[in-house]
């Protein structure tokens, strides 16, 4: 596992994206569900930037990914990506969002008589039938497939598929979710080809998986829900320290002067601030590691720069913090840094999106 940055990227602040860490957790989810990966995409793969990762998924031969924009999967076509492209959200019903989906080659998936007749009389072709089994958020009802089967039976999906609410808890959630799904799915006119439901958690608890396809996200990024298989880290933070500021007791740091100096007080100014992603809420919460050492963020997070209380610790102009990732013996997970902000992992990723650059490992 690298401890120090592989280059300095800028003289402000990078995220490394590790396509071999996220290569190893595809294949590590692979040899776990024994069936092969609908990689989930959308969302700019959660922030880490959609081409190079899907180009790196390529590699481990996936069936095909999910997305959850028509435009998300126009981009994968336009990358020369010819595998099948699941459209996960349902869409405005309309002829429009229908034809574009077409005009990809992407695969809708619906749920209800309407958008699955727009769907056939704008060309029909494969479509997957979204299942809502308790996540109430899109879809058929389980218990109402029987007032689509007229449709179904014109127009029968190459899949069905549902999503689960709380596939990490071991709380029987999943497995209402899973009966309810296979009830759904034997009230249909006929058995589609294809059928799936697992997330990362659901894989990462289910082994071989039951189904013909899984769906992970968040696991191929570095984040694990305490299952059986652990995923190595994918993405590492690193900001330059860019000022150093000697203060003196009652001094105040920051915006609303949150932050007040209890004793001679030495202070790191990072190239980092909440519009390269380092998020507001960390202020006086949040911990980075410089030179092995953990120093705590002091006073408000601003747009542009992050401070940090080195007292104590050698630190000069130019040294690399990092703000996720390993330095010496001391790591910060994106679990641990989502914890100190109220953050989910999920959250905090997709938010890393804006200026600060990446460079693919
Ligand atoms: C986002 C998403 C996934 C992936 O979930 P993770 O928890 O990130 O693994 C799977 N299926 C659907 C329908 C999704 O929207």
């Amino acid at each position: 596992m690298n401890t120090t940055p592989s280059t300095r990227a800028t003289d402000r602040c990078w995220i490394e994206v590790d396509l071999h860490a996220l290569v190893r957790n595809a294949k590590a989810l692979g040899a776990q569900a024994r069936k092969p990966l609908m990689p989930m995409v959308k969302a700019d793969a959660y922030g880490l930037g959609m081409l190079p990762v899907v180009r790196a998924l390529e590699a481990t031969d996936p069936w095909g990914y999910g997305v959850a924009t028509i435009t998300e999967g126009e981009e994968l076509r336009k990358a020369q990506i010819h595998r099948p492209i699941l459209v996960i959200t349902p869409q405005e019903p309309t002829a429009k969002p229908h034809k574009a989906i077409r005009a990809a080659n992407l695969i809708p998936a619906l749920g209800d008589a309407k958008s699955i007749r727009l769907w056939m009389m704008t060309g029909g072709g494969d479509w997957h039938l979204s299942i809502d089994t308790g996540m109430n958020r899109a879809g058929i009802r389980y218990d109402d497939i029987g007032s689509l089967a007229e449709v179904l039976t014109a127009c029968p999906p190459a899949g069905a598929f549902t999503h689960f609410h709380s596939s990490e808890l071991d709380n029987g959630s999943m497995e209402l979710q899973t009966q309810r799904f296979l009830d759904a799915v034997a009230a249909m006119p006929a058995m589609p080809p294809m059928l799936h439901t697992e997330n990362s958690a659901a894989i990462e608890r289910t082994s071989p998986s039951p189904w013909s396809v899984v769906r992970p996200g968040v696991f191929l990024y570095g984040v694990g829900s305490g299952g059986k298989i652990e995923p190595e880290p994918v993405v590492r933070f690193y900001a330059c320290v860019v000022d150093i500021h000697d203060l003196k007791p009652g001094d105040t740091v920051s915006y609303d002067a949150t932050w007040v100096a209890k004793r001679p007080t030495r202070l790191a100014t990072l190239g980092v601030g909440y519009a390269d992603g380092y998020r507001r809420s960390l202020g006086n919460r949040g911990t980075v590691l410089i030179n092995g050492k953990r120093a705590p963020v002091a006073g408000t997070v601003t747009m542009d720069l992050t401070m940090v209380d080195v007292t104590g610790i050698e630190c000069q102009r130019g040294d690399i913090a990092t703000l996720m990732g390993q330095d010496g013996e001391e790591r910060l997970t994106v679990e641990q840094v989502g914890a100190a902000c109220d953050l989910s992992p999920y959250e905090l990723l997709t938010a890393l999106r804006a200026r600060a650059p990446r460079l693919y490992i």
